[in-house]
């Protein structure tokens, strides 16, 4: 199994916590991170656009996967050391996070993003970067 990520979802999903943009889109984004979480050996493939977490974004919802977001993939990408077609396992890419990011990146990186206020995904950095696995979705 290999799951398809742009460049800024590898660090929402080390912040998310069970919040997200509708039911649906929860479904998958609970069951992706929990995939990551519970199997860190899953094989992940960079893309440029839209992704795995994309496809679930509610269609009665203002679009937001084209466009700036794009400049925050390339600026995550940058930072880890990474480009479009790489592929990596899920582990692989946390040491890279571990490596090369502080929690404090998160806001430097994530200037408008809504979640970026909750804490989490810095949070989700400092766990990787300590080592300590991530908690269940949710929790
Ligand atoms: S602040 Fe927003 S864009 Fe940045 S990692 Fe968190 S959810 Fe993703």
């Amino acid at each position: 199994m290999t799951i398809r990520l742009r460049g800024h979802h590898l660090l929402c999903l080390l912040g998310y916590r069970g919040m997200g943009y509708s039911d649906d889109f929860c479904v998958n984004m609970t069951a992706i991170y929990e995939t990551l979480r519970q199997e860190p050996q899953t094989e992940i493939e960079i893309i440029i656009g839209p992704d795995d977490v994309c496809r679930a974004y509610p269609p009665d919802k203002a679009y937001h996967c084209e466009g700036a977001v794009y400049g925050l993939d390339e600026a995550v990408l940058s930072k880890l050391g990474l480009v479009a077609g790489i592929r990596e396992s899920w582990q692989a890419l946390c040491s890279r996070v571990a490596e090369t990011m502080v929690p404090e990146d998160i806001s430097r990186l994530c200037t408008t993003c809504p979640w970026e206020k909750y804490g989490v995904c810095a949070e989700g950095v400092g766990l990787v970067a300590l080592g300590k696995p991530l908690p269940k979705a949710g929790a």
